[in-house]
């Protein structure tokens, strides 16, 4: 995908991997639209991105919300004109056993996490198809949305959701001229479980805190906002469907992937 000129929208792009996608893409020479549910954060962000001389808009917006939702596009496209890429990248992710998650909580995560996703593609894809100017969509799962890991159990099964909802998705929109990419990094330097904690309605004792050293033990390389960015960046323009950034991560992979073929037996 050629990117200058166009205008992106990045839902969770008031911090962490969302911000830096903006000033990526930014660089690119896209306008910027920035949705978040910290007004704050977003107002911040919106400020950086305008003083490096990017176009930027911010808005609040909850993506849980079908009517919030609209009204982002409806301020993306009076300020725009049109939207040709969607980054679907708000999250949240409460770490802990999923036999200890009250319901409460698995509602929140799914809320965000997967039905967030769909709302914005519902929402941005058939604005995308009436312009006619093609477009892509991007959405940030995870390393825990394609493989099952401990203590990532409700947040996984999200990811899992946006992985396999991306994967449909690609096929169905290709043949329309609208890419997909599924972003699924491993750790990263973000405050996520501090704005996930601060937004979790639940304050469930099932919740478990790691600090970023313990979350290195755990899971291996911590990549910067930036590195991850700078992968997105490349990935929609070549129109990759996986984007991975932590390649010793790879072995995981090779793991399950072992691990399915061997499921089959020969009758
Ligand atoms: P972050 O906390 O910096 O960013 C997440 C943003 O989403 C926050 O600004 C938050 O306010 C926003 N948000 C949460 N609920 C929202 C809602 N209902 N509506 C709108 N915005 C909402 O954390 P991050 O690590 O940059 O997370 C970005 C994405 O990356 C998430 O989808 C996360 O699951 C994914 N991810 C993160 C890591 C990691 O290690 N940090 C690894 C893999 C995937």
């Amino acid at each position: 995908m050629d990117l200058s000129g166009k205008v992106a929208v990045i839902t969770g792009g008031a911090s962490g991997i969302g911000a830096a996608m903006a000033h990526a893409f930014g660089k690119q020479g896209m306008k910027i639209v920035l949705a978040d549910v910290d007004a704050a954060g977003l107002e911040k962000v919106t400020g950086e991105l305008q003083a490096q001389g990017i176009a930027a808009l911010g808005h609040v917006t909850d993506v849980r919300q079908t009517d919030s939702m609209r009204a982002l596009a409806d301020a993306a496209c009076a300020r725009f004109g049109a939207v040709h890429l969607l980054c679907n990248n708000a999250g949240v992710c409460p770490l802990g056993e999923m036999m200890a998650a009250p319901l409460e909580e698995w509602r929140f995560v799914m809320d965000v996490n997967f039905w967030g996703v769909v709302n914005g593609v519902r929402e941005f894809v058939p604005r995308m198809l009436a312009k006619g100017e093609g477009g892509h969509v991007l959405n940030t799962a995870s390393m825990a949305g394609l493989v099952g890991m401990q203590l990532f159990g409700v947040y996984g099964a999200s990811k899992f959701a946006v992985v396999g909802l991306s994967e449909g998705l690609s096929r169905e929109l290709k043949p329309q001229g609208i890419g997909v990419s599924v972003l699924c990094p491993m750790v990263v330097d973000t405050g996520l479980l501090a704005s996930t904690a601060r937004l979790n309605p639940t304050a469930s004792d099932a919740v478990v805190t790691l600090d970023k050293d313990q979350l290195q033990q755990v899971a291996g390389t911590v990549r910067t906002p930036e590195q991850v960015a700078a992968r997105a960046v490349a990935g929609v323009q070549r129109g990759d469907f996986y984007i991975l950034t932590h390649t010793e991560q790879a072995e995981l992979l090779r793991k399950r992937s072992q691990r399915l073929e061997s499921a089959f037996v020969k009758d």
